[in-house]
């Protein structure tokens, strides 16, 4: 047992407590650290003694990225509950699911979704945007004192959901271990700078990247700026206004901010780094921002909710641009490559599945023992990803192995073909998804935004990437869209696309 919880890891900061934490980019409103550091300890102390909340409950969260809901997980980490944030969006049967999986004894939620939720919690419902949620973190008890409960390393800290985009929504533990180990990672890559960064926060903090990223936060004592979605003048508005310097975000955000031309009606100049993660940036896409923002660096990360976040990273400019590297591996993050079909280890430089071991690694899946036995093996987690390591240790993610193209003996990685057809000017967005054929088994299928007034049409778009790709993996039918179906973390959601394919071909027919 430690006294241990990712708070405590903030006490060699060299920053003062009079740095601001938190900023909510909607309402201007703002917390300094010493702020911060009360209320969520007032919080602890009230949870503990009005709800009688101790270690091993554990609490579902339903909310937007408001002010109070960091606020909340630290409190909540304090008092070794399990922290289980959930998407507000989510349905009522997803939520059925995740309830029955982590089994949660009280919840928080705001009162737009509130009734989403059934009423069968032990210790009740919280509403996170009501007065009396104000005062459970302003109104100190007289004599309370912060609750400083041990939890055991091993103690899980919290329950993330990943998101299905391909399948069933399952709950990752992530330990106290985990979170202190991502936390001391990024610790190790602490920018020396005069001033605490300001980041915009434009993940929702129920993904393991904005999860993690206010956590770190907190420990690396960093001003963050939230918003309680992403939108794109929003964003550029925020940037401006509160002279954000980074911005964590997936790579469809840069999209946006190349192709739309919004940007240039407002002040950028503060930003100096964009940390981009979650999918494949292909090098394309970070050449044209760089082209656009030229004083921005460019930073790629690879993790999933199951490594706690970032599990490998680039550091500069080269290694960004370096034909889409992720970057090398973190600080004790261990990696194969192993073949998918028989398990045996293969050289770092063939394609393979990659596999990881370390102190990020998630303890497994609430609920779900044999989900959990077949992606953890002695340890070691296997990510699903198709990926392989160069020379000097950089990792190359080409895909999951689940969305490749199966064209004949051939495999096809949509992000490539995506990649492409993001470099088209008269494109605004695109995806690609494998499609049913008699004669291949399955070819690229691809579903494309044109920018508007273009009258771009199918015959060309197939043709700009026969032109720069080989035979096999052309591009055999468009569908044009007003927009790609994407979750909330931003990741295109390819169910959705199928469902679409099956209504145009059932309509053509
Ligand atoms: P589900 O597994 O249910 O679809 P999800 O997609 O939300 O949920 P995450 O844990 O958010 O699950 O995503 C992890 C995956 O995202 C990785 O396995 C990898 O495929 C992809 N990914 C993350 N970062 C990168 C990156 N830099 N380059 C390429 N792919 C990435």
């Amino acid at each position: 047992s430690a006294p241990s919880y990712i708070l405590s890891l903030r006490r060699n900061s060299p920053w003062s407590d009079s740095v601001t934490a938190l900023i909510d980019s909607a309402t201007g409103r703002h917390l300094s650290y010493a702020e911060f550091i009360h209320r969520s300890e007032t919080l602890a102390s009230n949870l503990a003694s009005l709800f009688a909340l101790s270690k091993y409950d554990t609490a579902l969260i339903l909310s937007p990225n408001l002010l109070h809901v960091p606020i909340l997980h630290f409190a909540l980490l304090s008092l070794g509950v399990v922290v289980s944030p959930t998407n507000p969006l989510a349905t009522r049967s997803e939520l059925t699911r995740i309830i029955r999986l982590s089994k949660p004894t009280i919840a928080f939620a705001t009162s737009a979704v509130v009734n989403k939720l059934p009423d069968e919690f032990r210790h009740g419902t919280v509403l996170i945007d009501s007065p009396e949620f104000e005062s459970l973190i302003t109104a100190s008890r007289p004599g309370a004192k912060p609750e400083r409960v041990e939890v055991s390393q091993s103690d899980v800290a919290a329950i993330l959901y990943s998101s299905g985009t391909t399948g069933k929504v399952k709950g990752v533990m992530l330990t106290h271990r985990n979170l202190t180990a991502m936390a001391g990672a990024y610790d190790v890559f602490r920018a020396q700078r005069e001033k605490p960064a300001v980041f915009l926060y434009t993940m929702p903090f129920f993904h393991v990247f904005g999860f993690t990223l206010s956590l770190r936060a907190v420990v690396l004592l960093e001003t963050v700026v939230l918003m309680e979605r992403f939108g794109l003048r929003r964003a550029v508005e925020a940037i401006e206004r509160f002279r954000v310097t980074h911005i964590a975000g997936v790579p469809s955000m840069l999209v946006a901010m190349i192709k739309d031309d919004v940007t240039a009606a407002y002040d950028l100049s503060s930003l100096e780094c964009v940390a981009c993660g979650g999918a494949p940036l292909g090098k394309d896409t970070a050449a044209a921002f760089k082209s656009k923002f030229p004083k921005v660096l460019v930073l790629q990360g690879y993790g999933l909710t199951e490594s706690t976040a970032g599990v490998a990273r680039t550091s500069n400019p080269e290694e960004t641009s370096r034909c889409s590297t992720t970057g090398k591996l973190m600080p004790g993050v261990e990696a194969k490559i192993v073949n998918p079909h028989t398990g045996q280890p293969m050289f770092p430089a063939e394609q393979g599945e990659l596999w990881l071991r370390g102190p990020s690694i998630m303890k497994g899946y609430v609920g779900d023992p044999e989900a959990t036995s077949a992606t953890l093996v002695d340890g070691w987690l296997k990510t699903g990803d198709l990926c392989y390591f160069d020379h000097d240790g950089f990792l190359y993610v080409l895909d999951r192995f689940k969305d490749l193209i199966k064209y004949k003996g051939y495999q096809v990685a949509p992000a490539e073909l995506e990649e492409l057809l993001h470099s088209h000017l008269e494109i605004n967005d695109a995806a690609v998804i494998p499609y049913p054929d008699e004669e291949a088994g399955q070819v690229p299928m691809a579903f494309v935004v044109r920018k508007p007034q273009s009258s771009l049409h199918e015959a060309e778009i197939i043709d700009f990437v026969a032109k720069q790709v080989a035979p096999y993996k052309k591009i055999r039918r468009v569908i044009f869209v007003d927009s790609i179906p994407k979750n909330a973390a931003g990741k295109i959601l390819r169910k959705d696309l199928n469902t679409i394919a099956l209504e145009r071909s059932i309509s053509r027919l």
